[in-house]
């Protein structure tokens, strides 16, 4: 084999050295390739995840704030170091998609030895949010069906003076909601104001009212729950720490069945207030006053209902 090798580099000596240097070139421009195209597949990694986050930080604003979605949006792609100027935000007519593009244009190193300068690389990311359906961690509070308007205060749960703000609620009702059945019992009640229900309540649910008034319980778990957001500055409706205590789910409600203190009522929907606390209060009686927010959540979701403006957001494909 040797001896084969030795004898055609000695008699074929100038054609070899051809066929290497071509070889040699080919072997180059592809090397030359790989690098461009390494660094243009770096490139639209981080362009996806810049568009990911900046969709998704925009997408917590939706539906009610589009303005501000978008410019959050903008805000967290230049955090992840693209330049505003290569970002488009598209919001759709339903405020329930934003879609972040970004463009860029790179330089390329070696592809100019075959003529090209530049290359565009892209990355386009659609953020949807959906209504929620389902979810974990809802208070026994309740508000009946109404339109609501963004940082308005609402009442919850009525005390026995109770000021009815709530669109008039069902005569003889406080508003509080016994989502165990059988009269669960104030510890319990008191508890899932501060935690929250630890089940599962969807749109649909046929839920007895808890007919009592249940003053103590309220008062001290809407106490313990306000005191429970240790965020520094404290936390107000306008501007609070993603996830703070002081954010509940309420069952959006309307009657079902049942007279006195046997009625029940059926969850049509859920919405975020931010608990404000008690008020026109006397002593422990008071009104469970929270202020309408918008909140994203992750739960179970389903685009075709109109939705209260709690919603759970997903990336598309
Ligand atoms: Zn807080």
């Amino acid at each position: 084999m040797y001896e084969f090798f030795r004898k055609s580099i000695n008699n074929e000596d100038g054609q070899v050295a051809v066929i290497i240097a071509a070889a040699f070139t080919v072997l180059l421009g592809f090397t030359a390739l790989a690098v461009d195209a390494g660094v243009m597949y770096v490139e639209h990694t981080r362009l996806v995840r810049a568009a990911d986050a900046a969709a998704l930080a925009g997408a917590q604003e939706l539906p009610g704030n589009p303005g501000r979605a978008a410019e959050l949006a903008e805000e967290y792609a230049e955090m992840n170091g693209v330049d505003p100027e290569q970002v488009i935000v598209d919001i759709s007519g339903n405020n329930r998609q934003i879609q972040v593009s970004i463009d860029k244009t790179i330089e390329l190193v070696f592809a100019r030895v075959f003529g090209y300068d530049a290359s565009d690389v892209s990355a386009s990311v659609t953020a949807q949010v959906s209504p929620v359906k389902s979810l974990n961690g809802a208070v026994p509070f309740s508000i009946k069906n109404q339109t609501f308007y963004y940082g308005e205060p609402y009442v919850l749960k009525e005390g026995a003076s109770g000021s009815d703000s709530d669109g008039s609620r069902w005569c003889g009702w406080f508003g509080a909601l016994d989502f165990t059945g059988g009269g669960g019992g104030a510890n319990e009640y008191e508890d899932m104001i501060i935690e929250g229900f630890s089940e599962k309540i969807s749109i649909g649910d046929i839920i007895d009212i808890e007919p009592g008034n249940m003053a103590g319980p309220t008062a001290d778990g809407v106490q313990e729950r306000i005191e429970s957001c240790n965020h520094i500055p404290s936390c107000t409706w306008d501007n609070h720490a993603p996830e703070c205590p002081r954010v509940i789910y309420v069952p959006i409600v309307e009657e079902y069945d049942g007279s006195g203190g046997n009625r029940r009522v059926e969850v049509v929907g859920f919405a975020a207030f931010f608990l404000e606390g008690l008020e026109n209060h006397q002593g422990n009686n008071g009104d469970v006053v929270g202020r309408f927010v918008f909140e994203t959540v992750s739960a179970e979701t389903d685009d075709s209902l109109v939705g209260f403006g709690l919603t759970s957001v997903k990336l598309l494909e």
